[in-house]
This record gives C-alpha cells, structure tokens and sequence, in this order.
C-alpha cells in the first residue's frame, strides 16, 4: 500500500490551520493535523522541503516505522515544528489504516474504554456578573466541567477573557474562540502577578458560592507564576475544591512543580506546549503532575502521545489532551480516538470550531450534553473539503505578548 501523493494544505476559515493529506495508490486518503499556533508557515515548509518527498513510494501501513524513520533520521530532534510536521504524517497514516481496516482509529488503539469523553469548556468574564452568564451559557450547551477565567482589576486585557478589549482589533472574534490576532505584529496585554494573586481566589468563592459545589472547575495560570507564586495560588485556592490548576509556571523547568507539589493539594495540569515523552518524563516518574495536556497535534501524533500516557499510566496520572480552536478538526479528532482507547483519559478541551472551518473540516464527532465521541467512520472520520479550503488564503496572525507596568516583558 503506497504512498502516492503528500499534499500539505493551508487554509484560514477562522484561524490558519496546516494540513497534510496523503493519497496511497489504492486511492485511500489520509489526514493530519499540523498547526503550530502563530508559527503555521514554519511547519508548512519543513513538510513541504524536507518531508513530502520522503513519503512518496513508502508502504503506508509500517506506522511505527515512519514515525522513527522521521524523528531519528533528522539528527534535529524534538521542537514544535519537527514535532508537528511528524505529527500529521503519523495521523494520515492512522486515518488511512482504519480506512483500510473498515474501523474507526479507537478500535484499531485498543477498541472503546468509555461511552463519551467529558470534556471543559472556557468561562470567562471582566467581572462576576459577566462570567456567571458565560458558565450558565456553557452549561446550557452542554458543558459539564468548566474552565473559570476572569479579569483583574487594574489589567487591561489579559489572557483567556473573551469580552477582552482587544477582541475589536480581531474584526470581532471572540477570543475565547481565537486568542491569535490577524495582524503585523503580535497585541500587547497587560499583567501583574501580585494583584492576580489577591482577585482569584475571590473570584472561585464567588463561582462555588453561585452554582454549588459539586461543577467540577478549572482554572489556566499560563506559565507566569514563579513556584512560590504558583505554591501559594493552589494553596489558596484549595477550598474550592478545583478538578486541576493548569500550567502554574513556565514550562521550560519541570524541577519548578517540586516546590509547588510540596504546598499543595490542588491537582496540577501541564504539557501544552510540551512535544516528547522526554518533557515529561522527570514530572511523571516524580509524580508532580496530575494530567497531561500534550496534544496529539503537537506531541507527534498519537503513536508518541500514547507512549507518554501508556509512561502517566504507571502513575495514576490523566490524560487532559490540549483542545483549544487552533487544534483543527483533525487533530480534535485524532484526540478523541486516543482518549476512547486508553484506560486513563482524565477530560478534553473543548472549544467548538465556528461554521466556517466546520464547512471546511467535515466532521462525523459528535458533542452530547457535554461528552464528545469521535463516531464511527472508518479512519478518523474527518474530511476536508478543498472547494471550501480554497476559499480561505493564509492570514498572518500572532498570539499576544505581555508586558508588567513598567514595560518589562513577561511570560504569555
Ligand atoms: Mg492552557
């Protein structure tokens, strides 16, 4: 079974997603995913200069063996464009072997753990009043666990609120669907990690007092607190009972999460920018964390990303597989096969694409009152449509950066 045709296609519905789509001689398709956020173009070119032509005559099924042939014979190892690119050639050829099989990817992993995975969704608001609304919306759609962000006073725009003032310089995307702005130059937001520290815990006390104790919450600290910071915001927010505190401090210093560890009981998440088994490997034999957010989409597919869970596994630690809109329907997908199999999936993120790249990615997953299953469809059960695609030329866009009060630049 040949590999006849690589194809990496760009395209921009809501946001730039890069896919690759592999066509064997049998006529059988495959796609991945291999969108690196702000940096898209970069893995465009490793997959179109270095790899397409790698594949061209390759036996489609030797999974595994593409997988090492591509990570060791680069010499270059693990990044996030290497990662990515390696990534989309390992879920085409997932997606073409359950096609090839009849079956959808799970069956192929292991077959079904679970009916449906629960999945979170992203609250927010500039005030209390403001983020009750975006939780009772999210629970009415269906969400049963749900992410709580919220403004600080004093900060003009910081991450993950979607009523952020910067939303209007996106032509009016919401940035809870798409933080990444089309634009020549990346937003800048603000921060203060000290007037943080003081708003949030007030902020979760007002959450459990209005909708209960019992709505499993969770809450993203995006890698700007020190460890004593980030030790003394899980401590404070151990009343509240959070289902995970995610990505406390940056995520270059695993050894960070020991000091954490040691002054809280709240579970800790991180990983979404992590690429290897190798990123993990001291936090989970340490036992430091208690879900692993690596997505399929930027840990080289589900054939490495497995291998690191199958490692959590040994430690009673959850998956809790990145999810946000920059993720394409594919790579979704690809996570929603890996979460069905594998004994310890924790949740998925789960931000829903808008109607645009929904008609671009023509999806057979489902999302009922708050869990998504991946459907039935032989391969990953995701189509992209060209015509559509076709329609959406690139766009340069940038995540924001942050600056403190006197212009220093701090962690995003
Ligand atoms: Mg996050």
């Amino acid at each position: 079974m040949k590999i006849i045709q690589a194809e990496v296609i760009v395209t921009s519905p809501d946001r730039n997603f890069v896919t690759l789509k592999l066509t064997t001689e049998s006529g059988i398709t495959g796609l991945g995913d291999a969108t690196v956020n702000g940096r898209e173009l970069a893995v465009v070119s490793y997959l179109r200069d270095h790899v397409v032509q790698l594949l061209i005559g390759r036996d489609a099924t030797r999974i595994e063996d593409t997988w090492q042939f591509l990570y060791r014979s680069a010499y270059w190892r693990r990044g996030p464009i290497t990662m990515a690119a390696i990534a989309a050639v390992d879920v085409a050829l997932w997606d073409i072997k359950g096609k090839m099989a009849g079956m959808p990817v799970y069956q192929l992993l292991g077959g079904a753990s679970r009916s449906g995975l629960l999945t979170y969704g992203h609250a927010s608001g500039r005030d209390n009043q403001e983020l009750f609304d975006s939780v009772r919306k999210h629970q009415e759609e269906g969400y049963k666990a749900i992410r709580i962000q919220s403004a600080v006073p004093g900060l003009e725009s910081i991450y993950g609120i979607a009523s952020n003032a910067t939303v209007e310089a996106n032509a009016g995307v919401r940035y809870d669907h798409e933080p990444a702005q089309r634009s020549a130059y990346p937003a800048e937001e603000d921060w203060d990690t000290r007037s943080y520290l003081r708003h949030i815990p007030t902020v979760f006390e007002a959450v459990r007092n209005e909708f209960g104790p019992a709505v499993p919450l969770l809450h993203d600290g995006h890698h700007r607190m020190t460890p004593i910071q980030a030790a003394k915001l899980g401590k404070s927010l151990e009343p509240y009972d959070l289902f995970w505190l995610e990505d406390v401090t940056p995520a270059e210093n695993p050894e960070a999460l020991r000091l954490v560890r040691q002054h809280t009981t709240t579970p800790l998440a991180i990983g979404e920018i992590f690429n290897t088994v190798w990123d993990y490997q001291q936090i989970i034999r340490e036992q430091l964390i208690d879900y692993v957010r690596g997505a399929v989409t930027h840990m080289g597919g589900i054939t490495h990303l497995k291998k690191t869970l199958d490692y959590a596994a040994l430690y009673q630690i959850k998956s809790g597989m990145h999810g946000p809109t920059d993720i394409s329907p594919v790579g979704m997908a690809a996570a929603m096969h890996l979460g069905m199999a594998i004994h310890n999936f924790g949740i998925q993120e789960y931000m829903k694409h808008g109607p645009k790249t929904d008609a671009v990615f023509e999806q057979s997953y489902t999302f009922v009152d708050g869990m998504l299953h991946p459907g039935d469809k032989p391969g990953i059960g995701v189509e992209l449509n060209v015509d559509e695609a076709g329609k959406y030329p690139y766009q340069q866009a940038y995540l924001p950066y942050n600056r403190l009060a006197d212009g220093t630049v701090h962690d995003w």
